[in-house]
């Protein structure tokens, strides 16, 4: 095993049982394209195979590189040195795979961010996160978790969490619990019809300043009050998505 780097927030997975307890959850079928977000050494990827033959990984880290290229299972596969967040899922010649990744927690979110910008590309997706980002992804309103990234999430994903995982299967152990989440499309909302850009604008400028009624936070935008429904002396917490979509959709530009 190689020392572990920091930087790219190697947290290797050392339990065969919550390796096959993640592989029951995700139910791969032989038809599944799985893309791999950071394989590490590869303890994951050796369970997913088994599974598929249409696997694919990226891995930021040339020396995992190596060693996931001396492994007589994991060779055949193709894996690209690059980093997930300047990667286009586009371009790695996969058909709506799956996306399942124990990813570092430092970038949980640009992660979350980048499945977002990446969504007709994939079907579903399965990440290892922090316990306490899993549980704002899932925050319900008005409580102290619901926050920027469950509005933002909310609008495209419906997120679960399927289990929690103690600190002791990894190597090093991290100093947090996790939570092994399913990322699913929710379609409950015409994407088509919904500016991303402005919506996600609103969300921002209003949680950057979560204390302050949206009158104040917001007092910048341009919104035509009188169509748009929302009391605006409500804080963002307080707020549903689809009053978060009444407030952009009545942006004047
Ligand atoms: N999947 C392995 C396991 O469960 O044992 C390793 C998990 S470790 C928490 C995170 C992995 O993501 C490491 O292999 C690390 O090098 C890789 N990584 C870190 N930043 C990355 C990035 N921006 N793009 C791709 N891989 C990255």
């Amino acid at each position: 095993m190689v020392f572990a780097k920091k930087k790219w927030g190697q947290n290797f997975l050392v339990d065969n049982n919550l390796l096959e307890k993640i592989i029951k959850t995700i139910d791969i079928t032989a038809e599944d394209e799985v893309l791999e977000i950071g394989p590490g050494h590869g303890a994951l990827s050796e369970k997913i195979i088994n599974k598929t033959e249409k696997l694919k990984m990226v891995e930021i880290d040339p020396e995992l590189i190596q060693i996931i290229g001396q492994n007589e299972l994991l060779s055949p596969f193709e894996i690209f040195n690059q980093d997930i967040l300047k990667t286009n899922l586009k371009e790695l010649g996969l058909n709506k795979p799956k996306v399942i990744g124990n990813i570092p927690y430092n970038i949980t979110s640009p992660i979350i961010f980048w499945l977002i910008d990446h969504l007709p590309y994939w079907s579903e997706s399965y990440l290892m996160v922090q316990k306490e980002v899993a549980q704002r992804l899932i925050a319900n309103i008005g409580t102290k978790d619901y926050s920027r990234i469950t509005v933002m999430t909310g609008l495209y994903f419906n997120i679960k969490i399927c289990f929690y995982i103690s600190p002791n299967v990894f190597k090093p152990r991290p100093k947090v619990e996790s939570a092994f989440i399913s990322i699913k499309k929710n379609n409950k909302y015409d994407l088509s019809n919904i500016d991303s850009k402005r919506y996600s604008q609103v969300v921002r400028m209003a949680f950057n300043q979560r204390r302050k009624m949206l009158r104040n936070s917001l007092s910048s935008l341009e919104i035509n009050r009188d169509k748009c429904k929302v009391d605006f002396k409500r804080r963002p917490e307080q707020l549903s998505i689809d009053e978060f979509l009444d407030i952009s959709n009545n942006i004047i530009s």
